[in-house]
């Protein structure tokens, strides 16, 4: 009798966990990270295009008011940014100082660039104290309105 315990089909038990699956369907929080790139001024140009995103800036007596509100480009949060610019140089005098021109510029209406911080309330980790919104910045170019009258 040969009674030979040849080892058989003994496959190896190498369980593999199955990760990748979120456990709950949380949304992805953003954590604060001090962005200032081309691609969310683009975004928040595009947002502006399709009113999205609302800006508008107003000038009196030399001094010039900016409002940008709505979800911010990358968080999505409500951001409410209103800044308050003084003494801009080249809207009011037509003094042209040699060296910069930038072509013709006959438009009334010249855009008048702000930059613009998020300053949502919404929740970022790792954000500095006393910092709000998601840390990314961006520039919208608006139409400058002179509010006489
Ligand atoms: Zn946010
Ligand atoms: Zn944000």
């Amino acid at each position: 009798m040969a009674d030979d315990a040849r080892p058989g089909s003994s496959q190896p038990a190498d369980s593999q966990p199955a990760d990748g699956q979120p456990a709950d369907g949380q949304p992805a929080e953003e954590p604060f990270q001090e962005l200032l790139g081309y691609e969310w001024t683009e975004k928040a140009y595009h947002m502006l295009m399709r009113g999205e995103l609302n800006g508008e800036v107003i000038s009196r007596e030399k001094i010039i008011r900016s409002r940008v509100w709505g979800p911010c480009p990358r968080c999505g949060h409500d951001l409410d940014d209103r800044q308050t610019h003084t003494a801009v140089i080249g809207i009011m005098g037509a003094e042209t100082r040699g060296g910069t021109t930038r072509g013709g510029v006959d438009d009334e209406e010249a855009p008048f660039e702000v930059d613009v911080s998020c300053g949502c309330d919404g929740p970022h980790s790792g954000a500095p104290e006393g910092k709000t919104g998601c840390g990314v910045s961006f520039r919208v170019a608006l139409p400058l309105h002179p509010a006489d009258g």
